[in-house]
């Protein structure tokens, strides 16, 4: 089997340094943001009109980007009974014709590229170079576990027969399957759940984040035209208790993709356990802790380049983004210094613009929680820098990025969901009360570790339990099929996205053993 998806490329993604091809897509981008976006429940490949509410440009709170129609509860149970239904049917479907429709999907994703990345930016608040890797993300999901699907699903193992029987493991669908995801990757990480439990077999309904319902729905429509039949996949819009909730407590149900808090996580595995009925598989991807270990044998140089794409770039809102970072006290000062230095040349602003390093947060909820989070720094910790907004503010969600230093992990209660870098000094014979408390957290999801020393960068990475971690590099951005995903803890339950053991956990196992 291809174990690693090699058969498969990576998208070749768009070359960020090329100046007049950044143009030309910012033009075509600019030329796409004037297409109405709408969404609704799309039911059985239909999408539901109704009264609808605004959705905003978190950037520009005065633009409307499109209209969402909620999901209502009989909606709910409308796309269990037509998934349900439709389940036998999928389920034997061959799964190179389902990998089919993922590749497929790819395709036209790339192909409506300007439109799909107007969304990014518009909907979510992503910058133009967050949309690119976004949309190739999800793309190179499609791709991946369609190669998996073909590689795993294709043909049942053959197994030994030494009783004389011919015995055969078959991986299949469990039947209709709840994908929750989250705002910080509306198409990344929203096709990433959809289309590994399709390609596996399952039925879906999809519940995207109240954020970003309309990037959502383009990509099922994408899916729908692509060959997924319409009763196979549904999309319902709304929050969590008038989808969500309703959606987990259904004894229809057979298994839950989620990614969001580790919060929602608990009150999701609480709602399955407690339901009569089969015993139902929660994949959950939630928060960290994310820590980065610097030693004084680091070059000062490449750790401030890999903080300052670890902790702000997304505004910090990616569950891998930096939060603590631990540096050997002999440096502490000048890396201060130097990192003080870069986040002063940080560009805070319009996302739809080239040359912004950091767009908005996601709305002004997260804005108020982040300046509460600052005001209590301001008490208890101490300022290193704060960016300047210089008149971004505006009537977008604009926060600005601010590190502080702190004396101890404990002055961190739970995930700080923005661009907020903490930094404590240790000295060099206590790195092991730094790794203590780091894996005390709970969390462990990314870590970062710049070091010279290949010995310490071995003790380190054995000591800790986290699902990435980043050697003498940033710690974002993990690539589909080669840096699979994903942490363990109070970070998630794996297994891994973008690894080649995901799809097997939205699948049942089957052996059958026929007398020759
Ligand atoms: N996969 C993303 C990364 O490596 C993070 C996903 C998330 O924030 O949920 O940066």
């Amino acid at each position: 089997a291809d174990l690693y998806g090699a058969e498969r490329k990576n998208s070749a993604g768009v070359d960020l340094t090329d100046a007049e091809l950044m143009q030309k897509l910012a033009q075509e981008i600019t030329a796409a943001a004037s297409v109405a976006a709408t969404s609704g429940p799309i039911i059985g490949g239909v999408e539901k009109v109704g009264k609808a509410e605004d959705i905003r440009n978190p950037a520009k709170t005065s633009e409307v980007v499109g209209k969402v129609v909620q999901a209502s509860q009989a909606d709910v149970d409308d796309a269990i009974s037509r998934a349900s239904r439709a389940f036998a049917d999928w389920s034997a479907t061959p799964a190179a014709t389902r990998a089919a429709c993922l590749d497929k999907a790819a395709d036209l994703m790339e192909s409506r590229r300007a439109e799909l990345l107007a969304l990014c930016i518009r909907e979510a608040g992503k910058t133009i170079g967050d949309a690119i890797a976004e949309l190739r993300e999800a793309v190179d999901f499609c791709r991946y576990y369609a190669a998996r699907a073909r590689a795993d699903f294709g043909a049942p193992l053959m197994l030994p027969g030494p009783t004389g029987e011919r015995n055969q493991l078959m991986l299949q669908g469990r039947g209709v399957f709840a994908c929750i995801s989250p705002w910080n990757f509306p198409l990344a990480i929203f096709m990433g759940q959809v289309s590994a439990a399709l390609v596996a077999g399952n039925c879906v309904i999809a519940k995207p984040a109240e954020q970003t319902p309309l990037i959502a729905a383009a990509a099922v429509k994408i899916l729908h035209q692509a060959g997924v039949p319409g009763d196979v996949l549904h999309l319902l819009p709304g929050d969590g208790p008038n989808v969500g909730a309703p959606l987990t407590r259904d004894p229809r149900i057979a298994g839950v993709a989620f990614t969001g808090s580790t919060d929602t996580a608990r009150l999701i595995n609480r709602t399955l356990a407690a339901k009569d009925g089969p015993i139902v598989p929660l994949i959950a991807e939630t928060g960290g802790q994310n820590a980065m270990i610097v030693d004084s044998s680091a070059l000062p140089e490449q750790v401030v380049r890999d903080v300052l794409i670890s902790s702000f770039q997304s505004a910090g809102q990616r569950c891998s983004a930096l939060r603590v970072l631990f540096v050997q006290q002999d440096i502490g000062h000048k890396l201060e210094e130097m990192l003080s230095g870069a986040m002063a040349e940080l560009r805070v602003g319009d996302p739809s613009r080239l040359k912004t390093d950091i767009g908005p947060v996601i709305d002004a909820e997260a804005k108020s929680v982040l300046e509460a989070h600052v005001q209590r720094m301001d008490r208890e910790g101490k300022l290193i820098y704060r960016t300047k907004l210089n008149g971004a503010a505006g009537e977008g969600h604009f926060f600005a990025p601010a590190a502080y230093r702190i004396d101890g992990l404990n002055r961190l209660q739970r995930e700080v969901f923005g661009p907020v870098l903490h930094v404590i000094h240790y000295a060099a014979d206590k790195l092991d009360d730094v790794l203590n408390s780091i894996n005390a957290t709970g969390y462990g999801l990314t870590l970062g570790i710049h070091s010279r020393i290949d010995g310490k960068v071995k003790y380190i990475a054995e000591r800790l339990r986290v699902g990435n971690a980043y050697v003498n590099r940033n710690m974002i951005g993990a690539v589909v099929g080669v840096q699979p995903f994903g942490g363990e803890g109070l970070s998630g339950t794996g297994p891994k996205a973008g690894g080649p053991h995901y799809l097997h956990r939205f699948a049942t196992e089957r052996t059958l053993t026929i007398d020759t």
